[in-house]
């Protein structure tokens, strides 16, 4: 790849990334599954931002989405049920260098991975959370999940499930030191491609609850928000997604929304009349884990010790 120096003389880039340098094997969801779409989504994003496949890793725990990092030619872990976070947390506090991008879906991450999920937020340590949110366990084959809708038939409850469904954006917005949570949906690319953008370039922990589709199981949960736009709420504001006109254009109904007002994320967030697509809280300013973590990574093994030697020393008597 060549760019163009200000003398006019040619720049040859050392190394420059295509798409295909981020292509890990052939994906095998199902036709027509959203994560394909997310996963097309954080390969552009990667290219876009050539980010090193070396310096990138994809953090999973179990279910149809954590598939994840056999996709991108990137490193990858996928780990066990609900532990994405605490592996992604591990690998950020060693490696602050590296880009760490998660994918956990409603069961993993909202019931089994729960309380990882509470502590993550509140590290607040620099990756990107992506949470596919079916409705449903797929992979375990239409078993009820922590957001599946009451009335919904399911292997688990052939009488449809009968407890209130758990709301993974404003349950996020209430942990604390919470600094990014936004919602987009798996059908409109442009908006999640440029939900993603936005939460890659946020410092600390960016928290995106994506609507996903499960044609195989869960096919009716968005199909009349993807027919009528107008059951979605796209959330506007300078300091928000940048929105492309052609999304602006494809939702008659929207909501300007500061990102800064925790209270009004929290009252969108929990809006059950319209899917609310967009930022819904940002502060950059909360502490990050990672900050206090990676203090003496650059340290050689003989400065640890006599730094370890130097404090046992203040309790020698
Ligand atoms: Fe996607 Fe559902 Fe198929 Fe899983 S079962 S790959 S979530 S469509």
């Amino acid at each position: 790849m060549f760019g163009l120096k200000k003398d006019w003389s040619l720049d040859v880039l050392p190394r420059y990334f295509s798409l295909e340098d981020y292509e890990g094997g052939v994906a095998r969801w199902c036709p027509g599954c959203g994560d394909h779409a997310v996963l097309s989504a954080v390969q552009r994003i990667c290219r876009d931002e050539q980010l090193a496949p070396e310096k990138t890793v994809c953090v999973s725990g179990i279910g149809c989405s954590s598939r994840f990092p056999h996709y991108m030619h990137t490193y990858g872990f996928h780990g066990l049920h609900g532990r994405a976070l605490p592996v992604a947390c591990g690998v950020k506090a060693r490696r602050p260098d590296l880009t760490i991008w998660v994918a956990t879906g409603d069961g993993d991450c909202c019931s089994i991975g729960a309380g990882h999920w509470i502590h993550a937020i509140r590290y607040n340590m620099n990756m990107v959370v992506m949470l596919f949110d079916n409705n449903v366990y797929g992979l375990t084959k239409k078993q009820t999940s922590p957001t599946t809708s009451a009335g919904t038939v399911t292997n688990t409850h052939p009488r449809g499930a009968w407890l209130p469904p758990l709301n993974p954006a404003t349950a996020t917005l209430g942990f604390t030191n919470v600094s990014f949570v936004a919602k987009t949906v798996d059908w409109n690319p442009v908006h999640l491609h440029a939900t993603l953008l936005k939460a890659y370039k946020h410092r600390g922990l960016s928290f995106v609850h994506i609507h996903q589709r499960c044609p195989q199981y869960t096919a009716d949960v968005y199909e009349e928000a993807q027919k009528d736009p107008s059951q979605v709420l796209l959330l506007t504001d300078d300091d928000g997604i940048t929105l492309d006109p052609s999304v602006a254009r494809m939702y008659p109904n929207k909501l300007e929304h500061d990102p800064a007002d925790l209270n009004e994320a929290l009252a969108i967030a929990g809006r059950k009349d319209k899917i609310p697509i967009g930022l819904l809280f940002q502060d950059e300013t909360r502490p990050c884990y990672e900050d206090y973590m990676t203090q003496g990574l650059g340290m050689t093994a003989e400065e640890k010790i006599r730094g370890m030697n130097a404090a046992l020393d203040r309790f020698a008597i």
